[in-house]
């Protein structure tokens, strides 16, 4: 059997192209129609001189993910895309299809997360693989196309899905290589975000190979020690080193662009007025814009809950009063994001469980 080549394999294909003998823009439009516009596949093989398609589609692998299921929110826009990647794991994307038009996909970048966050249900999975370009870049594919067919286009990636992109650095930059690449997909680099735990080297080395990328940092306290308590990280890359690296990291950035700093608030644990004061101190003199988020409960985590609206309200206006660019979250697809990571765990223990006992056969 062929190893398939990569569709975003550009030598490979190239040299494949060479092969075929065939016109150099039929590949461009058939790129075009499949990256760009979010086109069938059907369409964008029908860009193809018809005596190459079988060949093509015979040494090509168009797609790295199998779509598993789709659940769409019934309060609001958004929608849960579950995938199988080729080792017979799950993973989710969520597409955020906001009320003025600008749609967002988020992507996983791993099958669960090192990271071990106590507030989410994706590190309590216990096992982080890491993902390939090509299944990080087949969420984009496969998302792009469901909206297609709805007649709405992407504006925005974001890596804020299972797992730490910054935990499988070589792949997110391969990753924001194709994405950004005119040839390929040409998303505008200031329409990405990509977020961390906090990895502050890292940080600074994304930054400086993507200085126009948007960085978000999830910093949920500027209290060491409550923060320590909820993100085990935080204990390896204490505040003060986040700080150095968000103050370099403004300085390499263009000087419109903010870090995203994102802040869960949580009931009597990071949302007081004292710990609004912390923040505010924290954040003096950094360019960020702070984003508070309402926490979806899990079911691994009985003892955290959210706090209510005034509370997070007033710890907005607290911050607002100190000058700060704030904005207050409202969820966005809370039914289908309540469950974030939760189906995806149960199901990949379940799997990993028959694999190690042998029963299951890969495909
Ligand atoms: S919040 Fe993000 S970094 Fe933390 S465990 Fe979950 S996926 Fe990993």
């Amino acid at each position: 059997m062929i190893d398939r080549l990569s569709i975003y394999d550009r030598q490979s294909i190239e040299q494949l192209w060479r092969e075929l003998r065939v016109d150099p823009h039929a590949l461009r439009r058939f790129r075009n129609v499949l990256l760009k516009h979010g086109g069938s596949d059907e369409a964008a093989l029908a860009e193809l001189p018809e005596d190459v398609r079988p060949s093509f589609a015979e040494r090509v692998e168009l797609h790295a993910l199998e779509l598993h299921s789709r659940t769409d929110s019934r309060q609001d826009g958004a929608s849960k895309l579950l995938f199988r990647t080729c080792w017979d794991m799950l993973i989710e994307s969520v597409i955020l299809r906001i009320a003025t038009g600008r749609t967002t996909l988020c992507v996983s970048s791993q099958v669960g997360c090192a990271a071990a966050c106590q507030f989410c249900a994706t590190g309590k999975m216990g096992i982080a693989q890491n993902l390939a370009p090509a299944e990080i870049l087949d969420q984009v594919v496969q998302a792009r196309q469901l909206l297609a067919s709805e007649g709405r286009t992407l504006r925005n990636v974001v890596f804020m899905g299972m797992g730490e992109p910054l935990h499988n650095e070589e792949s997110l930059y391969a990753t924001l290589e194709s994405l950004t690449a005119a040839e390929l997909f040409h998303q505008p680099p200031s329409r990405i975000l990509v977020s961390s735990v906090g990895l502050p080297d890292a940080m600074i080395r994304l930054a400086r190979r993507f200085p126009a990328v948007h960085l978000a940092l999830s910093l949920h306290s500027a209290n060491q020690q409550v923060r320590a308590g909820l993100m085990p990280l935080a204990r390896r890359f204490p505040l003060a080193e986040l700080r150095r690296a968000l103050v370099e990291i403004n300085r390499i950035q263009p000087a419109n662009t903010e870090v995203m700093v994102e802040y869960l608030l949580l009931a009597g644990v990071n949302d007081s007025p004292e710990d609004a004061a912390e923040l505010i101190a924290w954040l003096a003199g950094l360019r960020v814009h702070v984003n508070l988020i309402p926490y979806n409960p899990i079911d691994d985590a009985p003892h955290l809950a959210g706090s209510d609206r005034p509370a997070r309200e007033s710890f907005g206006a607290r911050l607002k009063a100190a000058g700060l660019k704030t904005t207050i979250r409202y969820s966005l697809g809370a039914d289908v994001a309540a469950a974030c990571g939760q189906l995806v765990r149960k199901e990949n223990r379940r799997r990993i469980s028959v694999q190690s006992s042998g029963l299951t056969q890969r495909s």
